[in-house]
């Protein structure tokens, strides 16, 4: 299946501008071919343009061949990618599943794009049928986000592979929270879905929030078109340096990662026991979705406490939850200690 019909005619004609990095790539003595100012601090030189080092380590982290991986300014530039690739702004349009992450619906109005919106079933799976009733001719890309944010489930594996089958166009998988999910990521599946467009983040799991660095996963044909596209020097060299650091101290992400799971579980477990709790949703992220009896005054409450939430209760399906990262063991059981005194309060006071 040859996807190219897909993208934006300007991009598939475009040349991409050719850094003097690009046209210079192994080592000389004295370079001068780049403007740059010779006297060394550090960061006086122009970063990599192909991330080559970086690149082969998260390649190999994932199990995936190189010239299927490009890197981004955080996954929010991967995104815009992907718009200003596939999307002419002011004639196609993208469909997203609300609640889901609120980027996507931003960065469609930024590229001048549609941003149609089906709304997943109470249980937070899709409605696959409307899904596809919804897309039209210039429907270019469904984005779904699993597990999904804020409702924190992964979406069914065969709901995704059923619209990867059906819909012609992309679908773009934000696998954010993938790390926290086990082994469900689809990035291995590519073969498969030529029209598969994966997004993930070294922000989450990884800890490197600070540094922005996304990671696109497809197609070496789709990952050709977004390298065209990518501004030449997109991850500056501090931020490459330090994730090839943190990257290799695995042991590290993986006893962060086991400790963060066993938290969730943690307070999945407690938050019952309080009346004013009404639901906890299910989660495969570092996060979890709960409706309480009234959300605004206890997010309110949590505030006044110096505990932030999110409070996600104006989102569609979301009525009077809150949203709470899973934090430090001391972090959660201030949470958690809060949440037993409001009962106090409320109990003496009312
Ligand atoms: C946090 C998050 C991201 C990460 O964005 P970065 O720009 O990589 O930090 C992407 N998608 C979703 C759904 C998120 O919640």
């Amino acid at each position: 299946m040859d996807l190219s019909f897909l993208v934006r005619k300007n991009i598939q004609e475009i040349t991409p501008y050719s850094s003097a990095r690009d046209e210079f790539e192994s080592t000389a003595d004295v370079y001068l071919d780049a403007n740059e100012n010779p006297f060394e601090n550090g960061v006086n030189r122009y970063p990599d343009p192909h991330h080559k080092n970086l690149l082969t380590r998260i390649a190999a982290l994932k199990n995936i061949a190189r010239e299927n991986v490009i890197l981004g300014n955080g996954s929010d530039e991967i995104l815009d990618l992907v718009f200003r690739c596939f999307c002419n702004p002011g004639k196609d349009n993208i469909i997203t599943t609300p609640p889901t992450y609120g980027m996507y619906k931003v960065l469609a109005k930024l590229n001048d794009v549609v941003c149609k919106e089906v709304l997943m079933t109470e249980d937070f799976s899709l409605d696959i049928e409307a899904i596809l009733q919804a897309a039209n001719e210039n429907t270019k890309i469904i984005i779904l986000c699993s597990p999904n944010n804020p409702s924190g489930n992964l979406l069914p594996a065969s709901q995704v592979e059923t619209l990867l089958e059906r819909f012609k166009g992309i679908v773009l998988l934000d696998e954010a929270y993938i790390d926290f999910a086990g082994d469900f990521s689809f990035a291995t599946r590519l073969m498969e879905f030529p029209n598969l467009f994966i997004c993930q983040t070294l922000s989450k799991a990884w800890g490197m929030a600070g540094l922005r660095i996304g990671i696109g996963i497809a197609s070496k044909e789709i990952i050709g078109f977004l390298q065209k596209i990518k501004p030449p020097y997109n991850i500056n060299c501090l931020s490459l340096q330090k994730a090839e650091v943190l990257i290799q101290e695995r042991q590290d992400f993986d006893t962060r990662l086991k400790l963060l799971l066993s938290e969730r579980n943690r307070l999945k477990e407690a938050l019952p026991a309080f009346s004013f709790v009404r639901k906890i949703y299910p989660s495969d992220a570092n996060f979890l979705l709960v409706q309480f009896a009234d959300a605004d005054t206890m997010y309110q409450y949590l505030v006044d406490k110096g505990v932030v939430v999110r409070n996600r209760s104006t989102q569609p399906l979301c009525d009077n939850c809150l949203r709470i990262t899973v934090g430090l063991p001391a972090e959660n059981d201030m949470l958690l200690t809060a949440l037993k005194n409001y009962k106090l309060e409320e109990s003496t006071f009312y």
